[in-house]
């Protein structure tokens, strides 16, 4: 329960006296009033201010995008017609063909991964022997290179080109042209 407490304004002279004190130190505030003293809560006795919007500091959860969720459970047999739908299953591939070259499956119109990785190897083979050849990736000289495995020797129009040698057979797959 608050309690209302009254006083009445000071003494005339009294009065006179704090207001010449009160204009010392620099007052402006109004002269001296019957004065109101309540109590009550701490909380209600705090200054009210007017707080915008734009005012609060951002919340954590402003920053989170709500996702929508279900309302209500979905039944299994409505589940099971979603997972079991024809477009969310595997499909039969029937473009399988034999690789020519090694006869592992393959997709038609598309490489033979075996033979691709055959040749990725050599490649990478090759490009060694160029850098203990050459010391280096880019001094290659300017001129056509061929690559010479073992019991081949260089024919007349090979001259003056750039010649690998490989210490190993010569792949089927790798003609010489
Ligand atoms: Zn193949």
């Amino acid at each position: 329960m608050a309690v209302l407490l009254v006083f009445p304004s000071p003494l005339p002279k009294l009065r006179g006296f704090l207001r010449s004190c009160w204009a010392q130190l620099g007052g402006h505030s109004p002269p001296w009033a019957p004065a109101l003293a309540v109590q009550a809560p701490a909380s209600l006795l705090e200054p009210v201010e007017e707080k915008t919007e734009s005012d609060e500091t951002p919340s954590i959860f402003d920053s989170i995008f709500w996702m929508a969720a279900p309302k209500s459970r979905r039944t299994i047999e409505v589940n099971r017609c979603r997972r079991r739908n024809p477009r969310n299953l595997i499909k039969l591939k029937k473009n399988i063909d034999v690789c020519p070259q090694c006869g592992n499956l393959k997709q038609k119109h598309i490489l033979c991964g075996y033979c691709y990785e055959k040749v990725k190897q050599e490649t990478f083979a090759i490009r060694k022997q160029i850098w203990a050849q050459e010391g280096g990736p880019h001094k290659a000289p300017t001129v056509e290179t061929i690559v010479l495995y073992d019991g081949e020797k260089p024919r007349d129009k090979d001259e003056g080109k750039r010649i690998i040698e490989r210490n190993r057979k010569r792949p089927s797959w790798f003609t010489l042209d």
